[in-house]
């Protein structure tokens, strides 16, 4: 039996720690430790944070640790930290850092030769990625896509022939027109996965081709609710550019049969402008292969 009782926080250590993406079981026993015992909790949103520490039967000091005071912050926090006080640092939801505050203060508190210790939990890309049910051997995780629809359609075009998925928070106000985009820039047929409102009551996972994600989306505007992830699946395979068309294939296969194989990878050559050399090369594959058969 595992005693999160046994949890001891380290003097003067910062921990980083993941709180609930929306279902408030989702804290890990450590999570919970670090929470009870530490000196103070430095929260994106007070307010927030104290709703969920009071769920959790928790009172601490809460101090304010947001993106525009981040910098004076980090000053102060090392100061507590060589005091010897343990601080934790939470995001209003998930794990500090990922498309919340938290890189640069752990970047401060590195650089003055103290320790930063992350406390693993929720987060939605991960929680996402791992439903999706798409490769996730390696993905890009692209953060928050530009608000503008010329900027974001220009970040969506470096994926245009991506062999990984991508995996992009946004907001529920602009997924219709983020996925607009999407069908702008990659057509109807490329593959999406629609994630929202993940661990909570309405968790909903679309997983679709872009043209039908955006019927959908337009015809439902519930889907335009809540918190949401969209994930762009890997670019489908490109057909070989190097391979001979089907057509010039026919013509090759029919001429060999009729002269040398030099003179109809000549003629071939002529006619499409397809290297002789690979056409030649070709021609020796479709004889070798028609032997073997009638062996
Ligand atoms: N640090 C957080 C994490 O680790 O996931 C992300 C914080 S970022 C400011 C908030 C964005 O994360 C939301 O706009 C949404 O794209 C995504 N997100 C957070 N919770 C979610 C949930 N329950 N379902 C779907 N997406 C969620």
């Amino acid at each position: 039996m595992i005693d999160s009782a046994q949890e001891t926080l380290v003097n003067g250590t910062l921990y980083v720690v993941a709180t609930p993406i929306g279902n408030l079981a989702d804290i890990t026993l450590r999570a919970f430790a670090a929470l009870s015992r530490c000196d103070l909790v430095l929260a994106e949103d007070t307010r927030v944070t104290g709703s969920l520490l009071a769920a959790y039967g928790i009172s601490k000091k809460l101090v304010s640790l947001r993106e525009h005071n981040e910098r004076e912050m980090a000053e102060r926090v090392i100061v507590w930290l060589q005091e010897g006080q343990c601080i934790v640092q939470v995001s209003d939801a998930g794990t500090p850092g990922i498309s919340d505050p938290g890189a640069r203060l752990a970047a401060a508190v590195w650089q003055a030769g103290l320790k930063v210790c992350p406390l693993p939990g929720p987060s939605a890309v991960v929680t996402a990625m791992s439903a999706a049910g798409l490769e996730t051997g390696q993905f890009q995780f692209a953060g928050f896509l530009p608000p503008k629809s010329g900027a974001r359609k220009k970040r969506m075009e470096n994926w245009l022939h991506a062999d990984y998925a991508v995996i992009c928070y946004e907001a529920p106000h602009r997924i219709l027109d983020c996925v607009t985009d999407a069908v702008a820039v990659y057509g109807s047929e490329r593959r999406l996965v629609l994630a929202r409102e993940l661990t909570k009551t309405f968790e909903t996972f679309i997983r679709t081709t872009a043209g039908e994600l955006l019927d959908i989306i337009k015809q439902d505007s519930n889907q335009q609710r809540g918190e949401c992830v969209l994930i762009i699946d890997a670019a489908p395979p490109q057909p070989d550019s190097d391979e001979v068309p089907a057509a010039a294939q026919q013509l090759l296969s029919q001429l060999v049969e009729a002269m040398p194989t030099k003179q109809a990878a000549g003629i071939v050559a002529e006619f499409t402008g397809i290297s002789r050399k690979k056409l030649y090369d070709l021609a020796l594959e479709m004889k070798k292969s028609a032997i073997d058969d009638e062996n």
